[in-house]
């Protein structure tokens, strides 16, 4: 079998092609070097092999190693250098690569190959002593890191006690002896930490190195990291063994990351920041604040630190030339990682980049104008759920506040909060409901829960392209970074602004979008989703084939639904209306009458609101589908629950109070959710579906004669399991159809529906079909009842089950295909046998979540419907799901 790959020197086994087996680095390292581009010569131990490591008990067959072996001479025979020897020796970066990006959650290991007799050779080739010791600490430290395990903070005490011992303020006043004695000082620590000494022999060190990668796929942050962006626990990760190239070679040398277009804005200008003499790690660690790569970029951000154009103006051109060759090969914005040694620039990565989505819009929008790619790639290339960052509000552009900070730009939108300073403060309150601004000084990999945790992030240290930025756009959390001009005392947990000093508990905001960082609460504003938005939403629109709805109640949810193009309403709930004002009163009224008259009383007095409410969705959809379901919760839930209001309640309606109770009592339900509700209301009580019929037909009357569009109201049955159940309410509605018609003299078209939310509705639909103009599946209940768990109680085990992986996916969030999705597929095949013509939709939570979209639009619904919020979403998710 073939285990390895190599790449360099203008030719490459592998290709961009081959992400699963290579990884997304080693797949688009190969691609470059085909390419002809400045790659040092490596290889790729492909991903397959992770598995079969953690199978084997962590080794790996013997045909794998001699294939490194062979890979490893090619590398010596292109750099003319010797792996371990005393001359010249060829120094080797171990890193990890999956098939999806997984920034900083796994292991690295540079400058391996280093031991102390080829520390003494690669000295006298740099003709830098200093440089050959100091990249043997760094080896050695990272080495026993991450291979020994032991940890680096360990060896950061030893340099600071050192460096302090000698008076020295920076590491780079550190010379060549000094940083000697450091190594002397690390490898007695390693010994007496661990009772072996640090391996001398180059061959163990690579082993080392490439178990401790593969073993690093099931660290807890990257299975946290997986969970949390779905990528499969057995993909595994590749192994890249490339020759070193060093950054930190003196004033000529550097090393940095670059976007080639801007990442937040999407703007066609390269980005990025470079360090001079320094190593790969330290720009992407935001230990170090960066340069400006452009001197754009630079005039731009005001730094005084010269650009990379300005300070090495042929690597520049060289680069510049290449971020456009790369841009045009894979016909997106590249993210690339280049050094230079000694004036010489080397590619080290390339890969799609990862944006906000603002960004994604406008690369997608320009590179469609240009001809780049068609308006189907464009559609494809933004992630629907990936919206709900368009829909962060901004701050108010007319408030001023005293600015108590300000820092980098690195994730867009604004967040108000608490001031919390570590990331298991954040998680534990967020579990409160409570909303923080995660403050750190900068952040590391062990922080993604408490970022995922948080509104949003800020940082005093680190670029655009440090920990935090990164992860946070991905996220789609505001976050600034590098806020150099505060101060945060993590042993006092205070955070030093311009004129104050803010403690834990405090309230920030912050602009990710500016950079700024304000006190206490700041009004907001809602953005505009026009622009590119617009463009990408019609190219959507054209491609889709669903329709997508909306589930709105009021009429402040129907406008925000329309304003992000809802075609209709899908769903309208029609007893949270009677949760309005003073409703609740009258409605309580009508359940807790003893008779039938008591109840056609008070739903008279209801009658009027509802038909209010129903005129006011007609006229704001104006002429598209509305469908409103008749009343389905059980009724205890508009009751009063505790003493305090059960005394008010009963008073206010001049019930005694034992009188009151007995009442209530009468309507406990062991099991509401299976209980008397649903269609089950309408057959107690039927005077409550003859009053929601008549505001309904009422107001079609009335919002058709206001706005002139023809109203066809959608009526809808909730909770029907028999066919008999939904004649039973049917027969109710026409009859009040019949009678409207006849008091307004006015025809009503309406359709009569029902809702498959009950494992026998489905499997009986071709009968109920006979009975209903269209289905629609709530699959909040389907799910409910096809698993038989409670919808309002999963969420206290369903955490466990994906965590002990017992279910991939939270059914309630995004469809089961294979159980709920059949019963799905089985009642609209039944469904259309008895009525070709039945319109089918859905609108459970469901109908806003992309994958189950995808489902949708394999089964040939007609339509989703959704919470008006993610209108957007589905629109793009329909529109991908046709692809
Ligand atoms: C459903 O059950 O999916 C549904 C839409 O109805 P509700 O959530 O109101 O029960
Ligand atoms: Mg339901």
């Amino acid at each position: 079998k073939k285990w390895v790959y190599t790449f360099g020197n203008g030719a490459a086994e592998g290709r961009a092609g081959d992400v699963a087996i290579l990884g997304g680095k080693g797949a688009n390292l190969a691609e470059m070097a085909s390419l002809g581009l400045p790659v040092p010569p490596g290889l790729t131990i492909i991903t397959d092999a992770c598995a079969l490591y953690h199978k084997n008990g962590r080794d790996l067959p013997e045909e794998l190693k001699l294939q490194v072996m062979a890979g490893l001479h090619g590398m010596e025979t292109v750099t003319g250098k010797t792996f371990g020897g005393s001359q010249s020796p060829l120094l080797l970066s171990v890193r990890s690569g999956a098939r999806a990006s997984m920034p900083g959650m796994m292991d690295t290991v540079l400058n391996l190959g280093l031991n102390d007799r080829t520390v003494e050779a690669l000295g006298h080739d740099a003709g830098d002593a200093r440089f050959a010791w100091d990249s043997y600490r760094r080896f050695i430290q990272m080495y026993a890191d991450v291979v020994m395990g032991l940890d680096h903070e360990l060896f950061e005490e030893i340099l600071e006690d050192e460096k302090g011992r000698l008076g020295h303020e920076y590491d780079t006043d550190m010379s060549a002896v000094e940083w000697q004695h450091v190594v002397s000082l690390y490898k007695k620590l390693i010994e007496d930490e661990l009772g072996e000494a640090f391996p001398q022999d180059c061959h163990v060190q690579l082993w080392g190195a490439i178990g401790a990668v593969f073993a690093s796929w099931t660290n807890h942050r990257a299975v946290t990291y997986r969970h949390l962006h779905n990528i499969p626990g057995d993909w595994g990760t590749a192994v890249n063994v490339q020759a070193m190239v060093f950054g930190n070679l003196g004033s000529s040398s550097a090393t940095g990351v670059a976007f080639t277009r801007n990442p937040s804005t999407g703007e066609a200008e390269l980005y990025g920041e470079f360090l001079v003499n320094a190593q790969g790690e330290d720009v992407v660690a935001g230990i170090r604040t960066p340069q400006s790569i452009t001197e754009a970029a630079r005039l731009a951000s005001g730094s005084d630190k010269p650009s990379m154009e300005k300070l090495m103006p042929e690597a520049f051109s060289e680069f510049l030339a290449i971020c456009k060759r790369l841009e045009n090969h894979y016909r997106d914005m590249q993210d690339l990682e280049f050094t230079i040694e000694r004036g010489k620039l080397w590619m080290l990565q390339t890969r799609s980049g990862k944006r906000t989505t603002r960004a994604a819009m406008k690369i997608a929008v320009d590179m469609v104008e240009a001809g780049t790619i068609s308006q189907e790639e464009a559609v494809c290339r933004i992630e629907p759920s990936s919206l709900d960052q368009l829909l962060h509000p901004t701050i108010d552009p007319g408030i001023s506040r005293p600015v108590i900070g300000s820092g980098l730009p690195a994730s867009p939108g604004a967040a108000t909060g608490e001031i919390v300073f570590t990331s298991e403060e954040a998680v534990a309150a967020e579990a409160e409901g409570r909303r923080v601004i995660l403050v750190r000084i900068e952040t590391s990999p062990e922080d993604i829960h408490g970022m995922h945790a948080a509104e949003g992030i800020l940082t005093t240290r680190g670029g655009m392209t440090s920990h935090a930025a990164v992860v946070a756009r991905g996220m789609g959390i505001p976050c600034v970074t590098g806020a150099g001009s505060m101060r945060v005392d993590m042993r006092n947990k205070v955070l030093i602004g311009v004129g104050c000093m803010l403690k834990r508990g405090d309230i920030i905001t912050i602009d990710g979008s500016s950079g700024r960082v304000l006190k206490g609460e700041v009004p907001m504003t809602q953005p505009e989703l026009s622009g590119d938005f617009g463009k990408l939403m019609v190219w959507a629109d054209n491609l889709r084939r669903m329709t997508v709805r909306t589930n709105a109640d009021t009429p402040a949810d129907a406008r925000a639904a329309r304003a992000f193009g809802a075609e209709g309403i899908g769903l309208c709930r029609t007893e949270h209306m009677f949760f309005e004002g003073d409703r609740i009163h009258v409605m309580r009224e009508m359940i807790l009458a003893e008779s039938e008259r008591g109840r056609r009383a008070a739903l008279d007095e209801l009658l009027p609101m509802q038909r209010s409410d129903f005129t006011e969705l007609f006229q704001i959809m104006h002429g598209l589908p509305v469908t409103i379901r008749l009343l389905d919760p059980p009724l205890h839930e508009f009751l009063p629950k505790t003493d305090g209001e059960i005394v008010e309640v009963a008073a206010a309606m001049g019930m005694p109070q034992t009188v009151f109770r007995q009442r209530l009592d009468a309507l406990h339900e062991f099991n509401p959710m299976l209980g008397h509700r649903g269609c089950r209301l309408a057959i107690s009580y039927p005077e409550i579906a003859e009053m929601q019929a008549r505001a309904i037909f009422e107001a079609a009357v009335e919002a058709a004669r206001i706005t002139g569009a023809p109203v066809v109201p959608e009526i809808m049955v909730p909770l029907v399991g028999l066919r008999s159940e939904l004649d039973y309410v049917t027969e109710v509605i026409d009859r009040v159809a019949a009678a409207v018609a006849q008091e307004t003299g006015m025809e009503i078209e309406y359709l009569t529906g029902t809702m498959i939310e009950l494992p026998r509705a489905a499997l009986r639909a071709h009968v109920i079909a006979e009975a209903a103009e269209f289905f629609s599946f709530g699959t909040n209940d389907l799910t409910q009842t096809t698993f038989g768990i409670s919808r309002d109680d999963a969420a206290r085990f369903i955490n466990t089950y994906q965590r002990k992986g017992i279910i991939e996916r939270d059914p309630f969030i995004s469809l089961d295909f294979d159980g709920v999705g059949e019963l799905i597929r089985i009642a609209a095949e039944r469904g259309r046998q008895t009525r070709p013509e039945l319109k089918l939709g859905i609108c459970g939570e469901h109908g806003g979540d992309p994958a189950s979209i995808h489902f949708c639009e394999d089964a040939d619904l007609d339509y989703v419907s959704c919470s008006p919020f993610r209108v957007p979403i589905a629109r793009l998710a329909a529109a991908q799901a046709t692809l």
